[in-house]
């Protein structure tokens, strides 16, 4: 065993972006020595099955009436059962600390005296558009990649997201919870200056056997993605990159 977790501490373990292979090997033991696994419905829900015979399972995603249980439970349970003496192990869809609220459970947990760990996760954002033949970064094409979340609208006040900056930057961007406003992002990102005819991308269950990729540009990527019902969670990834299919001669698996 190369990483070993002790009773009453919290690990916070990424689980990858879905195909459960995709978990690190510190990840995988982590998992395999919990007392208590909270986990919700993003991400590797296999692995759940790698909890020792025994091991309490909380699905802290959903309750019973199908809403989210609220971070504050969350953060109040990770407490409750490491102060019990138990191994507790956070697992997350990708990586804790991306858009993963996996910082504040950090913070609760210390506040409250509980030594924490975190087990770093290959995030979707880097992850999906890899395994749908998307580089995020190619010597030619981009020379960075930009991360955001696209779950508010550019013009909604909650958006602290600047696109017409994005526009400018030269970047890859990756857009993350973006499928419901990606008309308006496209929208945003072309009025900041993008040409209409950057190839943009969106890939829904990435890494998972329902993965599907949308391939289009800003200027009809949303209605492509709208015409194929594409559900979350996807990933949008806007740049030159997004024109290019590194699929294509992949070895079979
Ligand atoms: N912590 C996660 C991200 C959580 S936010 C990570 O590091 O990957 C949730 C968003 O992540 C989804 O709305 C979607 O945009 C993206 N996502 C996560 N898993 C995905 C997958 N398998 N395929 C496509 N998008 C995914």
């Amino acid at each position: 065993m190369r990483f070993e977790i002790l009773p009453g501490t919290v690990t916070l373990v990424g689980g990858g972006p879905g195909d459960p292979g995709l978990i690190t090997v510190a990840g995988l033991e982590a998992i395999r020595q919990a007392d208590v696994l909270l986990h919700d419905r993003l991400g590797p829900v296999e692995l759940i099955a790698e909890a020792p015979e025994g091991a309490e399972v909380v699905n802290v995603g959903k309750i019973p009436h199908g809403h989210f249980t609220p971070q504050e439970e969350i953060n109040r349970l990770l407490v409750e059962h490491a102060r019990a003496g138990r191994r507790v192990v956070r697992l997350k869809g990708g990586d804790n600390y991306v858009f993963g609220r996996g910082g504040e459970e950090w913070q609760h947990c210390a506040a409250a005296g509980i030594p924490v760990r975190v087990v770093p996760g290959v995030t979707s954002a880097v992850s999906v558009p890899a395994v749908a033949g998307i580089p995020v970064t190619h010597r030619s094409l981009a020379q960075g990649f930009c991360v955001v979340s696209g779950h508010v609208a550019p013009s909604d006040p909650r958006s602290t997201v600047d696109w017409a900056a994005l526009a400018a930057s030269g970047l890859t961007l990756v857009i993350l919870m973006g499928v419901k406003q990606l008309g308006v992002i496209a929208e945003a990102l072309v009025a900041g200056g993008l040409p209409p005819s950057t190839p943009a991308a969106v890939v829904e269950d990435g890494t998972t056997p329902g993965q599907r990729v949308i391939r289009g540009t800003l200027a009809d990527v949303a209605d492509r993605t709208a015409a194929s019902d594409v559900r979350p969670p996807a990933i949008v990834v806007v740049g030159d990159v997004a024109g290019l299919d590194l699929s294509v001669g992949a070895h079979p698996h």
